[in-house]
């Protein structure tokens, strides 16, 4: 009889397992899909490029210890990661920093208000774009108001299918605008990619011994819950279930579906060496796609051929992936219903994106499945 039983073989699921696994513990890890690591699984094209079919995944990390654990089961390559914003045909770097401002106004303009900026916020800093629409300072106010208008709104409706102010404050809090000419995306200490991908990372990370793997095999279809007892193949389960799928899913849908935001792919071969000049444009209004990566430039391979993918954001339905939980304060209250209901079960714990209905990044998912051990009983 299984002890642990893990749900989800992404990074979370794999992280935590492989913990457990350390410890002496049997564990058991289901993923519905045939393919390890997620929504971070990568493969290799028929052309020698590596693509990753769920989004572009970047990793950066100010964890040391995250940076660290991982380094077990990887070699990596350096890789910072830099964006431009497609404004009017004009490429200028996001986050908006001050090259994207000489691009964007004239000379003498743009020289004062970077003068105000440095005096404001401070040389080599960052301020929220929300920060800066509120400025006392005139000219910061209107040029705020450019970079939202101009880069940001436009780019958060068609990405969220909201306007940013329903977004309650979160992902706009998230958007910076830089007082400095460094043009990368990330200013994390650790920033790099695994040398044979994410997926082969996530394979090392989940052999060993005490790891059983299950794939191809919904969990859902082998669990149930009710009054507080876990059912497993229909009997009670005594053992620790960590779960990092869909909350709702695995109560069965009880209180309504949580919204998400999905995003349809598509990939294209191109018969050229390099397609765009950074790994990601984004295309803040003129396009109905939000951005173009370009996996050649992340895996920095240099190839005849590249690929690249454009991303459609829409509304989840019921067969679409759930990619971003939408945190707006009525979706977070029906979170709240499900998850005061996970705490009837004493052997039940959640962790990660789907059950925590939160975006994370991949250290973070990792971090969390760390602090998870610690607590876990
Ligand atoms: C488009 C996009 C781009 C991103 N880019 C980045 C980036 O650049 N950098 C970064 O750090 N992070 C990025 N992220 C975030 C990253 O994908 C998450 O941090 C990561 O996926 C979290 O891992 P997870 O294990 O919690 O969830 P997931 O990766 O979603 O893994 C959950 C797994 O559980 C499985 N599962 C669910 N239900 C069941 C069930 N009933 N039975 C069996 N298996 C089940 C699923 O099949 C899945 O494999 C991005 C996310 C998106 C959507």
């Amino acid at each position: 009889m299984e002890k642990f039983i893990v749900v989800g073989a992404g990074l979370s699921g794999a992280t935590i397992a492989r913990l457990l696994a350390e410890d002496g513990n049997d564990v058991t890890v289901f993923d519905k899909r045939a393919t390890l690591g997620g929504n971070a699984y990568d493969y290799v094209d028929k052309n020698g490029i590596t693509v990753q079919p769920y989004g572009p995944h970047i990793f950066h990390t100010e964890y040391k210890d995250v940076f660290e654990f991982l380094s077990r089961f990887t070699e990596w390559r350096d890789y910072e990661h830099r964006v431009l914003a497609n404004v009017k045909g004009r490429l200028v770097p996001v986050p908006f920093n001050l090259t994207s401002l000489e691009k964007c106004f004239p000379a003498a303009r743009a020289d004062r208000i970077r003068k105000i900026l440095e005096q404001e916020v401070g040389e080599g800093k960052s301020a929220s774009i929300l920060t800066l629409t509120d400025h006392e300072n005139p000219e910061i106010r209107s040029f705020a108001e450019f970079v939202y208008k101009n880069i940001y709104y436009k780019y958060t409706k068609k990405q969220w299918g909201l306007s940013p102010e329903s977004l309650g404050g979160t992902v706009m809090e998230r958007v910076p605008v830089s007082v400095s000419y460094d043009d990368r995306y990330f200013t994390d200490a650790y920033q790099c990619m695994p040398s044979e991908g994410f997926s082969a990372m996530v394979n090392n990370i989940l052999r060993h011994p005490r790891i059983k793997l299950r794939l191809k095999a919904d969990a859902k279809k082998l669990l149930s819950l009710s009054d507080g007892v876990i059912f497993y193949k229909n009997k009670p389960f005594r053992g620790t279930l960590i779960y990092t799928g869909r909350i709702e899913e695995l109560f069965d849908y009880k209180f309504g579906q949580l919204p998400y935001r999905t995003l349809k792919f598509k990939i294209k071969t191109k018969n050229t060496a390099s397609y765009q000049p950074a790994a990601v444009v984004n295309y803040t209004a003129s396009k109905p796609y939000t951005r173009v990566s370009e996996f050649t430039k992340f895996a920095c391979e240099q190839k005849d051929k590249t690929v690249i993918m454009r991303e459609y954001p829409k509304k989840c339905g019921t067969k679409d992936m759930p990619y971003y939980p939408i945190p707006t304060e009525e979706n977070l209250a029906l979170y709240g219903k499900y998850a005061d209901e996970a705490k009837n079960y004493k052997n039940l714990y959640l962790l990660g994106r789907l059950a925590k209905y939160e975006y994370i990044n991949m250290d973070v998912a990792v971090r969390r499945a760390f602090e998870l051990y610690e607590n876990i009983e």
